[in-house]
This record gives structure tokens, C-alpha cells and sequence, in this order.
């Protein structure tokens, strides 16, 4: 046997969920990095940073245990409202994938139930075009242009578009590209920027990080979660598209088909 793979086996331990998924629990070992555990365990390091709160690229200690899940897949938290199809759409999937993962019976779940999403149903529904997609499932609620800020009350230019959703909403890359920034950034709050051949894009206000600084990160790819942090009313994305550094309005390049809602001033927007 491969001196790894025994590696593997005395650094682990597996425990099981009422969901068709087990958590290996795994001991970091001397000159392990996010990414080497990421390759050991066929996952990418956005799934283990979104497992393990706190957890960074630079916190990783030996000794330290950290949770993987198999197979690959995301916790999603019932909210107040959630349903089993509004669920699905978050993930841009169907409820019946999702019931069949949770060896749930029917659709009635209840607030604060945790669902397992496998990766691999993540986007087999919709929201799957060859260049942008939808980052988030959620409702419009403030478009690209100048508007009355919801906070400050001035006249001024909104870079971008906000999708409000509830907080904990999973977020997609739009277009594969290299992570450029993940860090906190003043009113955008928590904020991801992505770099990839002809654009850049900017994700703020997130309740979580799941991604690094020089990461590639594939279109499709959870990035972060949704949330209220900065300049901010309610959980919502604030998604903008750079071309050349300057702001342009993401309703021309995003798919035209609009996977989202439309709807104004439902109260979450910010910078
Ligand atoms: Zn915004």
C-alpha cells in the first residue's frame, strides 16, 4: 500500500448523518496545505474552506482536524419561508435531487433542518450556459445606474446589481478565473474578486469566504455564502462585471434568460 494512502487511513475517521454523506474527520499532517488535502480527497479547497469555519490558507495547523464530506457536497440551511423547490433553485437543481440526497419521504422540511447538496447536482437544472451565469438565485432589488443610495440617501452610481436573498445562499463563480482578492474591502464588506481573461468580477457583502487569494475557481464554483456585511440592509450579492477596471452593467453580459427575480426595492441593498 502507498505510504499516503496508510497515511490516510491512521489520520481519519468517518462519521455518519442521516443523509446519504459521511464526514471523514482528518488530522492535518506535517507539510500539508489546503490544496494537497483538497487533491488527497478529490475536492476543492472551496468545499473544505465552507466545511470548516474560521479555517484559512495560512491557519492550518499540524494536528488540527478538519471535515471533509463524502461524497463532495454543501450544507444549506432551512430558512424561515424556504421550500424544497426554492431550496433547488438556490442550487440551481430540482427538489427531487435533493429529497432523494436527504432520504426525505416528502417535501415538508422545517426551519434550521440542515440539507445536504452533493456537488454533483449543483447546476444540472439551470443556470448552466457556456459563459456568465446567474451567481445567485434570488430577486433583483436594485439594478446598474445611478439611484438614491438606500443608506446614505445621495444620488450616486451603483457599480453593480444586487440580488437579495437569504443569507447563507450559496454563490457561484459567474466565468472560471483566478481569485484575486478575498478579504474585507470597507462598505463592500467580505468581498471576492475573480480575474479571469477579459473581465473581472466582484462579489460583496458575503456572510462567508470560501476562497483564497491566486485560486483558480471554476465557473459554477462556490465561492462564498450570502450575507449583510459592509455598506449593507439585508443579505444580498452585490455582483458587478469590470472591463478595463471600469464598471459595466452585468444585465448585458449575464445570461438573458433571467434565472432570477426581478423585483425593486425589496429592502436588501447597500453598496
Ligand atoms: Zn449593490
Amino acid at each position: 500500500m502507498k505510504r499516503g494512502i496508510v497515511l490516510l487511513l491512521v489520520t481519519m475517521f468517518v462519521t455518519y448523518g442521516l443523509s446519504s454523506y459521511f464526514l471523514v474527520h482528518y488530522k492535518v499532517q506535517k507539510n500539508d496545505t489546503l490544496y494537497s488535502i483538497s487533491l488527497n480527497f478529490s475536492v476543492s479547497p472551496s468545499l473544505i474552506l465552507d466545511w470548516n469555519p474560521g479555517l484559512t490558507l495560512t491557519s492550518l495547523r499540524v494536528g488540527q482536524e478538519i471535515v471533509i464530506p463524502q461524497p463532495p457536497g454543501y450544507l444549506y440551511t432551512v430558512k424561515k419561508g424556504d421550500t424544497l423547490v426554492i431550496i433547488a433553485k438556490r442550487f440551481f437543481t430540482v427538489a427531487s435531487l435533493i429529497r432523494r440526497a436527504n432520504n426525505l419521504n416528502s417535501d415538508v422540511i422545517y426551519v434550521g433542518q440542515k440539507l445536504f447538496i452533493p456537488e454533483s447536482i449543483i447546476g444540472r437544472a439551470f443556470n448552466n450556459e457556456k459563459f456568465f451565469i446567474w451567481p445567485v438565485y434570488g430577486t433583483i432589488s436594485s439594478g446598474f445606474g445611478w439611484r438614491i443610495h438606500p443608506i446614505t440617501g445621495k444620488y450616486s452610481f451603483h457599480s453593480g446589481v444586487d440580488i437579495a436573498a437569504p443569507e447563507g445562499t450559496p454563490i457561484f463563480a459567474a466565468e472560471s478565473g483566478i481569485v484575486e482578492f478575498a478579504g474585507k474591502n470597507g462598505g463592500y464588506g467580505l468581498m471576492v474578486k475573480i480575474k479571469s481573461s477579459s473581465y473581472e468580477h466582484v462579489y460583496a457583502h458575503l456572510s462567508r469566504i470560501d476562497v483564497y487569494e491566486g485560486q483558480y475557481v471554476k465557473r459554477g464554483q462556490l465561492i462564498g455564502r450570502v450575507g449583510s456585511t459592509g455598506l449593507s440592509t439585508g443579505p444580498h450579492l452585490h455582483f458587478e462585471i469590470r472591463v478595463n477596471q471600469k464598471a459595466v452593467n452585468p444585465m448585458n453580459y449575464l445570461p438573458s434568460r433571467i434565472w432570477v427575480l426581478r423585483k425593486e426595492l425589496i429592502g436588501a441593498g447597500g453598496e
